[in-house]
């Protein structure tokens, strides 16, 4: 965890600390080494949150991107199970910062407890994951949209794709450059995938929005335009 109660304060770990967990008040210890980033790690050796993951610096960039007030909040359902959300923001959209392998059915148990989340999926785990999406992407079909340009993957084309398709929730991968990739909806075997700048994205998030599905503009050529194109009358759009 990135944050602990010392003296009644909320704050990031440092030297030789004891603190409260503001979740479940059990007493965390500061851990400020050189391999994994900084934490608060419970003196139980057992997380209250039993969906907490280790974080590395990809999940704290993503984080700090977002008031602190934001980050680490935590959310019980009607029994009481408690879960800590990356970031919670003021309009109650949930931000998942997904690192580490984790099963469908994993995702489909957060996504359902969360309801209103985004996941945000690290790209960059495999080293082969980006090779095989841009490999993807040069065969994928581009189709006519509203608003951003969307591409059609067989869903066989991308290991990435094909775990995170199909989701009751927006997927974000991020590859670690300026553009994201946002995972739209399944039709049949291909998936729909559009890109987004990702400080518009960030924008968005923090008013609340997650990135909205694929809107797909059949193009109009109806009889009476191709006869009219063909006779060179209409003007060329
Ligand atoms: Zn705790």
């Amino acid at each position: 965890m990135k944050f602990a109660n010392v003296e009644g304060v909320r704050v990031e770990p440092f030297s030789k600390a004891h603190g409260i967990c503001p979740h479940c008040g059990g007493t965390v210890i500061s851990k400020c080494g050189n391999v994994r980033v900084w934490h608060w790690a419970h003196k139980s050796k057992q997380h209250c949150d039993r969906w907490w993951e280790p974080e590395t610096e990809w999940h704290r960039q993503w984080k700090n991107q977002f008031p602190s007030e934001w980050q680490e909040q935590g959310r019980c359902d009607e029994s009481g199970e408690l879960h800590v959300a990356d970031v919670l923001t003021q309009h109650g959209l949930v931000l998942e910062f997904q690192h580490s392998a984790i099963k469908r059915e994993e995702v489909e148990i957060r996504t359902n407890f969360h309801k209103n989340i985004c996941w945000i999926v690290n790209g960059c785990r495999l080293a082969s994951s980006l090779d095989q999406f841009n490999d993807a992407l040069k065969w994928s079909t581009p189709l006519r949209s509203s608003g951003a340009d969307v591409f059609q993957f067989p869903l066989s084309s991308s290991r990435l794709l094909n775990k995170w398709s199909g989701l009751n929730a927006p997927i974000v991968i991020d590859f670690g450059y300026e553009t994201v990739w946002v995972i739209g909806q399944t039709v049949g075997n291909n998936v729909l995938v559009y890109p987004l700048k990702r400080d518009p994205f960030l924008e968005q998030l923090k008013l609340g929005n997650r990135p909205p599905p694929v809107q797909i503009t059949q193009p109009k050529r109806t009889r009476v335009q191709l006869i009219r194109r063909r006779r060179g009358i209409g003007r060329r759009m």
